[in-house]
């Protein structure tokens, strides 16, 4: 049996392999803490010289990153596949696109995102104050990221934390540190100070150290465990954290929903990535009147998958990265069949192979006491139920401790919108599928366990900032009203402003206005 969970050698490596193979890919070196440290301290020297340059200049760095990128394309795309075990087409497809596209969108919008921005004081205004924000870089921004999209998933962020004006240390999975390491070459070449984007491969207690160093910010993502244990050593330092955390994303299929295109969206939502994807459709809800009709559908479309070695053209699945969680969609779907469950495809490993593949699997007869439908199973198994209402279909959806995607199938998109606003989930898609987090412009993060803060789009761009208020008072020559001192005719003045200046009205306003002058000119 290949083992695809890297192993520390003795001069403390790690071993990377091909999930598909077991063949070593390569090696890199597991960091010290000490060495995190320091490579945190040399973020915080090199950050003035890269935030002081003006944010066209950081642009051009990232198109230049871009460019190199592309020229590259099939090499990386190879890397990839052959560190994570998902077809080469794939890691292109859900992988560079997505980043590309993200690169030229940060690159260029960033400075219209981050310029200053106005804020209406309301009746403040009428006494001459006015407030802005701004938006300054944080300093150093640590990324700790996951094996399912090694490239795009820490790429996006160091984009945004780069463009933002601040430096960044990234710790890569230790499954997949030779894609963490090719991100660094493209940078490195593109003309950023090796300070100023640095990468620490190693395992959890590299990541657990980056923790620690002091860095402004963290942006984690992985599993909910991993990600409150982060947090809570992050709280010792009072550092901010972002988690982009774990999934049970439903499919809700409503019964006017095209149930031919609804089966091809659940078969690819379910089945990309081998399942793991944090927005994988994990548990899927189909009207009891279409159910017979998609089930057969989704069934015929996953047993045409053609599950091969990721470099084979043709290959629709790969194997799964990473042999943990091999174990853990063994465990569920056993549970599941024991409890009553039938798998009307796939359901075990694929038999004669050494790699970690899986057979995409369908199940049906599941419930909620199962846990193939209440925890994360990251990979390839679609279980599906049915119901009878809208109302039961949303209250299965929200029947889960997490909150990251979700997506409902309709013919009518407004009663698709209806359904979709009701549903708890960062994410709630009509009539579409997992693909949201390639879209640059929009906000990607969870509710519930699924984590905490936003990547992407402005939110994300927030992220990467410290916001501060800038208030300007342009009558500075006479005191505030509320300024001592409290003498009884200022009582009566306060607890006019509090029924009147309150109230936003600058009528009601109007009526305290000649105390209010009394009170400035008498003083
Ligand atoms: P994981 O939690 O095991 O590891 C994630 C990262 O944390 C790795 O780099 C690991 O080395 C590091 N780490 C481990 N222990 C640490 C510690 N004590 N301190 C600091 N860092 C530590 O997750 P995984 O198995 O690599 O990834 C799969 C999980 O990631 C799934 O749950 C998936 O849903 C989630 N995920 C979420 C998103 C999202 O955007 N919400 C995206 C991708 C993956």
């Amino acid at each position: 049996m290949a083992q695809s969970i890297p192993a520390k050698s003795e001069r403390a490596e790690l071993i990377s392999r091909d999930p598909a193979t077991g063949e070593q890919i390569g090696r890199a070196p597991l960091t010290m803490p000490e060495e995190v440290a320091r490579a945190v301290g040399r973020a915080r020297e090199a950050q003035p010289k890269w935030a002081a340059q003006s944010m066209a200049d950081r642009g051009r760095v990232i198109m230049k990153a871009r460019r190199i990128i592309l020229s590259e394309l099939e090499d990386i795309a190879l890397l990839i596949s052959r560190e994570t075990g998902k077809p080469i087409s794939e890691a292109i497809a859900m992988e560079l696109t997505p980043t590309l596209d993200l690169m030229q969108y940060f690159a260029r919008k960033s400075e219209s995102l981050l310029s200053s921005r106005r804020i209406g004081i309301g009746q403040y205004a009428l006494m001459g104050r006015s407030s802005y924000e701004i938006y300054k870089p944080l300093g150093v921004v640590g990324i700790i990221s996951p094996w399912n999209f090694p490239w795009a998933t820490p790429l996006d962020e160091v984009v945004m934390a780069l463009m933002a004006g601040n430096a960044v240390v990234l710790k890569p999975s230790e499954l997949t540190p030779l894609t963490g390491l090719k991100i660094k070459d493209v940078f490195d070449r593109a003309g950023v100070d090796t300070g100023v984007f640095q990468v620490v491969t190693g395992d959890g207690s590299t990541g657990a150290a980056l923790v620690a160093s002091g860095v402004d910010k963290l942006m984690f993502t992985g599993s909910v465990g991993t990600g409150k244990r982060v947090a809570e050593a992050a709280a010792k330092y009072l550092t901010p954290v972002v988690l982009e955390l774990g999934g049970k994303d439903p499919m809700v299929v409503l019964d006017d929903a095209n149930i031919q295109n609804a089966a091809r969206g659940a078969v690819w939502g379910a089945f990309a990535n081998s399942g793991q994807a944090c927005a994988s459709v994990e548990r899927c809800y189909v009207h009891e009147s279409i159910a017979d009709q998609f089930v057969k559908e989704v069934v015929t479309e996953t047993k045409r998958l053609h599950q091969s070695v990721g470099t084979d053209k043709t290959a629709d699945i790969g194997s799964m990265t990473n042999e943990h969680q091999v174990r853990v969609v063994e465990r569920h779907i056993d549970e599941a069949l024991d409890k009553g469950a039938t798998a009307l495809t796939g359901g075990r490993r694929v038999p004669a192979s050494d790699g970690a593949f899986f057979e995409p699997t369908v199940l049906i007869n599941v419930n909620h006491d199962m846990e193939v439908m209440r925890e994360e199973t990251f990979g390839p198994v679609l279980p599906i139920m049915t119901f009878k209402t809208d109302d039961q279909a949303v209250r299965m959806a929200n029947d889960s401790s997490y909150g990251l995607t979700a997506s409902v199938w309709s013919g009518s998109i407004a009663r698709g919108r209806r359904i979709a606003e009701r549903i708890d989930a960062g994410t709630v898609m009509v009539n579409e599928v997992l693909y949201t987090h390639g879209i640059a412009q929009t906000p990607w993060g969870g509710l519930k366990q699924s984590g905490l803060g936003r990547t992407h789009g402005r939110a994300g761009l927030l992220e990467m900032v410290s916001t501060r208020h800038i208030h300007v008072n342009r009558f500075g020559f006479i005191p505030d009203l509320w300024w001592f001192s409290y003498t009884p005719e200022a009582g009566q003045l306060f607890r006019g402003l509090a029924r009147r200046f309150a109230s936003g009205s600058v009528f009601q306003t109007l009526l305290v206005l000649p105390q209010m002058l009394r009170r400035w000119f008498e003083r």
